[in-house]
């Protein structure tokens, strides 16, 4: 059977941490409506990044439920909760493989839909002028990654993951922006990247540096010492 058919998630208590210490989130509760636009904020070490790795079950709750459509998610699969929700991280590692294998490992997409992946997160150079944007970094689907990226620059790494999640067209995505040491130009390409059509119907969480990035989102989720300060549209807050 089809789940998730939307994107609502629905957050109740949420309490975890890591192995041998005290909780990072301290019962977090709120609600996202299928295909919301939310901001994340909060000041560094507010467990915004925790937060975002306990909905994919990278850290699993000491307690609370994570709902996805209706389906408490410590119930299910972790493979078909990774393909329901797909995380852009604060620090990605890729595959030592071809591009095509990075955005498409099973192999279940056309390369016109890769070129567009790559063309949309400004990574693919333009081979008849040998120009690409400021962050391109491949010519071609064939070419080999290697070092799990990290002969790229950590910009360069998100937008490789962005693009899978354009690939992957899942119904919650989360993005973990890197910190302030990813340029602007690399922000905002990211930014229109996942504004595109393939993402309009998903339910997007942003956890964003720069308040400007996520002005527009329909809320913005203020975070403080794992708690839910202030969840309101960016006009109210
Ligand atoms: P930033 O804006 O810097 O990315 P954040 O809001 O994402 O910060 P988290 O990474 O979620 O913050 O960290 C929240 C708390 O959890 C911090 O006190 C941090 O020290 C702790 N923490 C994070 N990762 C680990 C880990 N792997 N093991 C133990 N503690 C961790
Ligand atoms: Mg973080």
């Amino acid at each position: 059977t089809e789940w998730p058919v939307t994107g609502k998630l629905e957050i109740c208590g949420l309490v975890a941490g890591y192995i041998n210490s005290v909780p990072v989130l301290h019962g977090l509760s709120f609600a996202v409506a299928h295909g919301e636009k939310i901001g994340v904020v909060g000041r560094t070490g507010a467990g915004k990044s925790t937060l975002a790795q306990t909905l994919m079950r990278l850290i699993e709750a000491s307690s609370g439920k994570i709902i996805l459509d209706g389906v408490n998610v410590a119930e299910i699969g972790l493979e078909r909760l990774r393909q329901a929700i797909t995380i852009i991280p604060q620090d990605p590692v890729l595959f030592n493989g071809t591009v095509r294998f990075n955005l498409d490992p099973f192999g279940d997409h056309s390369d016109e839909l890769l070129f567009d992946a790559l063309r949309r997160t400004l990574l693919l150079q333009d081979q008849s002028t040998g120009r690409g944007s400021g962050v391109a970094a491949f010519t071609s689907l064939d070419d080999v990654i290697m070092g799990s990226g990290h002969g790229l620059s950590l910009g360069q790494r998100q937008l490789v993951a962005l693009a899978r999640a354009l690939v992957r067209r899942s119904r919650v995505v989360i993005m973990d922006e890197a910190t302030a040491s990813v340029d602007f130009a690399t922000d905002e390409c990211m930014q229109r990247a996942i504004r595109g059509a393939e993402l309009a119907n998903s339910t997007l969480l942003c956890i964003a540096h720069r308040l400007r990035t996520i002005i527009d989102y329909d809320r913005i989720l203020v975070l403080d010492k794992g708690k839910v300060v202030e969840f309101d549209t960016p006009k109210n807050l």
